[in-house]
């Protein structure tokens, strides 16, 4: 991405320090959402990336990878398949567990949205840890599909999440805006 599309986006991201707990800078995408400039240059990015690796589903992480992932969806003409926290789908699921601080959460899918010769996009707001994106890598193996890579918005270098995935995604690309 050129500096200034890159430039529009980082000025529409708020950081809200100590939210939601004590130490954590919380990234807020919001003013970037009620800005359609941003928005519609974010999605074309994120398009750009599904259509370079060539993609054919995107699984969005519950709750901004919705967000994000599905007009992307349309821009890219690709379907979508929501990854959900455990519980909320109501047909077959595939479940992953995964660590966190502190215990383990869990996410689920819906086990026909995923098919042998599928090549999934994983979209999200923000990396981490990277348990939330290597838990959705895992889910989209379990069911017969191969990873195209994962892309974000935002990747928080300091935590370490490209080095913990970077194994399990097998050469795919991990990038971020
Ligand atoms: P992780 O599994 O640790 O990579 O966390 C990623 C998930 O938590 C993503 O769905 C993000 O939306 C959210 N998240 C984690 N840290 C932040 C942060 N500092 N600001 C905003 N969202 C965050």
């Amino acid at each position: 991405m050129t500096a200034a599309p890159r430039e529009l986006l980082l000025s529409r991201i708020r950081d809200v320090p100590d939210y939601p707990k004590p130490g954590v800078v919380f990234k807020d995408i919001t003013p970037l959402l009620a800005d359609p400039e941003a928005f519609g240059v974010l999605t074309d990015a994120l398009a750009r990336l599904c259509a370079a690796q060539g993609a054919t589903k995107i699984v969005g992480l519950e709750a901004r990878g919705f967000i994000l992932g599905a007009p992307v969806a349309i821009r890219a003409g690709l379907g979508f398949i929501p990854v959900r926290k455990a519980g909320k789908l109501p047909g077959a699921t595939l479940s992953q567990a995964y660590e966190l601080e502190y215990g383990t959460a869990e996410i689920e899918v819906h086990a026909e949205d995923l098919a042998p010769g599928d090549r999934v996009m994983v979209i999200d707001d923000v990396l981490a840890t990277g348990g939330t994106a290597g838990a959705a890598v895992e889910l989209i193996r379990r069911g017969g599909a191969d990873v195209a890579g994962i892309a974000v918005l935002m990747e928080l270098g300091f935590l370490g999440g490209r080095a913990r995935l970077e194994p399990a995604l097998r050469g795919a690309p991990l990038e971020a805006l």
